[in-house]
């Protein structure tokens, strides 16, 4: 359900969604550089005497997609999207229940563009950043920018222009952000977005990172106006960052009771007895049609322990549907903290589900 939502934001910002290899030959590995300086944290395997990796990250993936093809200046920015399966070794003691894992899926994209165009994608980037967090009920946001490390690649004037484009995203969105002098990556600068929770923990989710490295090491190009060749820059982008961690940081926050539109079950119906399971089956199906994610309770347990079961299983909302509610033909919905809505008809109901 975090798929879907985020999935639904990038297509209104034009980003193609790919879905690329888990397992990767090492001559892209070795292109990419990462068979130099990550090899300690990557999965192999030996097939046909060839060496294969599970892909830490997807970045030289969306690469080899974008060389695949002939690109023009009219077709920057192009936005790579994937929910990509990455895995890394993590030495045991390192694991942490959904915080830290081997495998995981990253909300990850790429996004290739002209040095002119880092303000518009950086720009619609945080804005989404924002509104994601948001949808999700976090609210302070922090912001930080990286700069020019020692040791780095590109020219200066490149560096400057993106950091100065960096910050006048922040600025013209009248965000407070720091600057880490010298904390960029070799590569590029970039921002990071910090949520804070309910109980004002700090998780650095998502970044923004311009990239002067990747594409040319590569070969990525593209043609300009007058035909000739030129080497694209490339955005990652992370929203969330790892889905596992993300949800592990909603869980935190809510103690469970993650927002209605992500959660797995949103409503328990309820038959007050057996005779009445016949009728919940029908609402269940049509509530399903409609792409609520409901349940019905069947069991032999009394009412009152029905309720206080789909409680525990942080179901936020259940239907008791008894002799009354078939006269009555109304729908009375019952929210986890006791409070009543009653509905007229089904179309209401779904309706109330469907724009929360
Ligand atoms: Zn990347």
């Amino acid at each position: 359900n975090i798929e879907k939502y985020i999935r639904s934001e990038q297509q209104k910002l034009n980003y193609l969604e790919v879905k690329t290899p888990e397992l990767v030959s090492n001559e892209l590995w070795i292109k990419s550089g990462h068979w130099d300086n990550f090899k300690e944290n990557m999965f192999t395997s030996e097939t046909d005497n060839k060496t294969f990796a599970l892909k830490p990250m997807n970045c030289p993936c969306h690469i080899v997609l974008f060389n695949s093809q002939l690109i023009t200046f009219k077709d920057l920015p192009l936005r790579y999207s994937e929910f990509g399966k990455c895995h890394r070794y993590e030495p045991s003691g390192a694991l942490n229940g959904l915080f830290r894992v081997r495998g995981f899926t990253q909300d990850d994209a790429h996004i290739f563009c002209t040095g002119d165009q880092i303000y518009d994608v950086c720009n619609e980037t945080a804005l989404l950043i924002e509104r994601v967090y948001k949808r999700f009920g976090f609210e302070k946001i922090k912001y930080n920018i990286s700069t020019k490390p020692e040791k780095s690649i590109g020219t200066k004037e490149n560096w400057d222009n993106a950091e100065n484009q960096l910050k006048k995203v922040l600025s013209d969105n009248k965000k407070d952000f720091n600057i880490l002098e010298g904390e960029g990556a070799f590569y590029g600068p970039k921002i990071e977005f910090t949520l804070e929770d309910s109980l004002g923990r700090e998780w650095q989710c998502g970044t923004i990172q311009i990239d002067f490295n990747l594409p040319e090491r590569l070969g990525a190009k593209y043609k300009d106006t007058n035909d000739k060749n030129q080497t694209p820059i490339m955005i990652h982008r992370a929203v969330v960052g790892s889905l596992e961690r993300f949800i592990a940081i909603i869980l935190e926050n809510t103690n469970g009771w993650v927002p209605l539109f992500i959660t797995p079950i949103q409503l328990a119906i309820l038959p007050v007895s057996e005779k009445f399971i016949q009728y919940c089956s029908e609402i269940n199906q049509q509530l399903k049609e409609a792409g609520i994610r409901t349940v019905v309770d069947g069991s032999d347990n009394k009412l009152g322990y029905k309720i206080r079961n789909s409680v525990s299983k942080k179901i936020p909302y259940t239907l008791v549907i008894g002799e009354k509610e078939i006269e009555s033909k109304k729908l009375d919905l019952r929210s986890r903290k006791g409070e009543n809505t009653s509905f007229d008809t089904i179309e209401d109901l779904k309706e109330f589900f469907q724009n929360n």
